[in-house]
């Protein structure tokens, strides 16, 4: 099974992702503990705020999925940061959010944050166009903000290198074959 989980925060995006072997005892606690959580939001205030989910009726049968696709609709609290290229449910086609793309071309690394979904990037360099596919997450860790950003990169480097948005630090991440994205290096460089 496949779980997702996207926030949105003060307009930042983050994702994580993961897949597990199938097992319906995790997958009916996950539901139930949203749903427990959901009730108890509830409770606690009425009124909805602006950025809470847009289908609050979403997990109205936790207790018996459909489909094992269920559970992601579930754990999903807003049109996602980026739709995972391996999924099905596709909503809008490209890349959002935090992306260090590589000129297919060039070579030229450059990151920056998508507020649309794009399916293509412009070098800034060489003015190829890099067709955006099979991205895979790049988490690199500020030394100095104490803070992880979530790309997503469509590199094949064994490292990449990033400066933070927020103070100018060089951060780097490793890519790692077992989880098959980029893992931070939280040492300064
Ligand atoms: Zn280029
Ligand atoms: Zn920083």
């Amino acid at each position: 099974m496949y779980i997702r989980i996207e926030t949105e925060k003060d307009g930042w995006a983050t994702r994580w992702e993961t897949r597990v072997r199938d097992d319906e005892g995790l997958m009916k606690a996950l539901l139930r503990t949203v749903k427990r959580y959901r009730a108890e939001a509830e409770t606690q205030d009425q009124a909805v705020p602006a950025d809470k989910p847009e289908t609050p009726d979403k997990p109205e049968t936790p207790d018996k999925p459909e489909t094992p696709d269920k559970p992601e609709t579930a754990a999903q609290q807003r049109e996602p940061a980026a739709p995972v290229p391996t999924e099905k449910e596709e909503r809008k086609p490209g890349y959002r959010g935090f992306l260090l793309v590589q000129c297919s071309q060039c070579g030229k690394l450059r990151g920056f944050s998508a507020r649309e979904p794009i399916t293509e990037r412009t070098c800034r360099e060489c003015g190829y166009v890099t067709v955006l596919k099979d991205m895979v997450q790049a988490d690199l860790y500020c030394p100095t903000c104490k803070k992880t950003w979530r790309y997503q990169t469509n590199t094949t480097d064994a490292e990449v290198f990033c400066t933070c948005i927020a103070c100018g630090t060089m951060m780097r991440a490793k890519w790692d074959k077992q989880l098959r994205r980029y893992q931070p290096v939280k040492e300064e460089i």
